[in-house]
């Protein structure tokens, strides 16, 4: 058996494209939507960033009617340690094949010695493409001022805490501090966003941007939740049922390792989940 379909058989949809859609389309049944994201992050070596860019535009062209063809990228796993001019002309080409299929492509953020050139990249892409989105994380000491550039400029934004280790110049280190930005960041989004997406697990920062909406009257057409495939899936029912767009972020492929293990670290009852997985329940 592939190494994702035992250890992180929770939290990936599976080694290849065809997995991946077929979860899509388990998901659409439910009234949920996908963003794709094929794993994949610090590629060195530009023939290694052209294939999975290809691979990237195969999937947007594989994903069949009556499912979003909606995929998130890493830009460090399509040359942009190796040259942006390189890591530009790749994102170019897979933001046309979105725009030929109608399709939206999200850019994660990555660490924080990324995070400068990554706003000033997608800066130069959405000159010309309105199918691109970012992502903010709730605990870089400077998401506030991204967040009113962001809606100054009309950017699509999911407002997410952040997954990846800094120092305590770059981000915030304590939790309640972290809530406290993700939900005035949030609220900023929801009241004067375009379409931001709120991606948390976090019931208390779901149920404050619940609180937003009601006591703001939004339409639920306003914004939407989005989480990590295998993490509360019981709650994205709720989230349909109560009439909020919700999306789902698959992972797919077979380079699961950091994705995986930045998962168990930020929840130590993922690290349960594996183990019951790996016992068969
Ligand atoms: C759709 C999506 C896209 C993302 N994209 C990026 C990105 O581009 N860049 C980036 O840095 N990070 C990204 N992240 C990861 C994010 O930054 C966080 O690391 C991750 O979501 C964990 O934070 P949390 O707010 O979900 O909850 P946590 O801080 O992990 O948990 C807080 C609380 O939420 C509740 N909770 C959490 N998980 C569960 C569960 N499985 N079951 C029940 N209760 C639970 C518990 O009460 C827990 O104490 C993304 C996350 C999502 C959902």
């Amino acid at each position: 058996m592939q190494p994702p379909a035992i250890l992180a058989r929770r939290f990936v949809a599976g080694a290849t494209a065809d997995a991946a859609v077929a979860v899509g389309r388990k998901l659409a049944a439910r009234g949920i939507k996908p963003t794709f994201d094929l794993l994949g992050e610090d590629v060195l070596e530009a023939e290694a960033a052209r294939r999975i860019a290809a691979a990237n535009q195969g999937l947007l062209r594989l994903i069949p009617e009556g499912v979003e063809r909606n995929i998130s990228i890493k830009l460090t796993s399509l040359g942009f340690d190796v040259s942006e001019e390189l890591c530009e002309e790749i994102v170019r080409g897979i933001l046309d094949t979105a725009r030929e299929v109608k399709g939206f492509v999200r850019v994660d953020m990555e660490g924080s010695k990324h995070t400068e050139r990554t706003l000033r990249f997608f800066q130069r892409l959405r000159k010309d493409y309105d199918n691109v989105g970012i992502v903010l994380q709730a605990y870089l000491h400077r998401t506030p001022d991204d967040v009113e550039e962001a809606i100054r400029r009309g950017d699509r934004v999911r407002l997410c805490k952040g997954a990846y280790r800094e120092p305590a110049d770059v981000a915030l280190q304590d939790m309640a501090k972290i809530r406290a930005q993700f939900k005035a960041c949030a609220r900023r989004l929801m009241d004067e966003g375009a379409y931001p997406a709120i991606a948390t697990h976090d019931e208390e920062l779901v149920q404050d941007a619940l609180a937003f909406a009601r006591e703001e009257k939004l339409a639920a057409s306003r914004f939407e939740f989005q989480m990590l495939y295998g993490l509360r899936p019981a709650r994205w029912d709720e989230l349909v049922k109560d009439g909020w767009n919700f999306r789902v972020y698959v992972p797919y492929g077979t380079h699961w390792f950091p994705y995986f293990y930045r998962r168990l670290r930020e929840r130590k009852e993922n690290i349960f989940f594996v183990l019951r997985s790996l016992l068969g329940g």
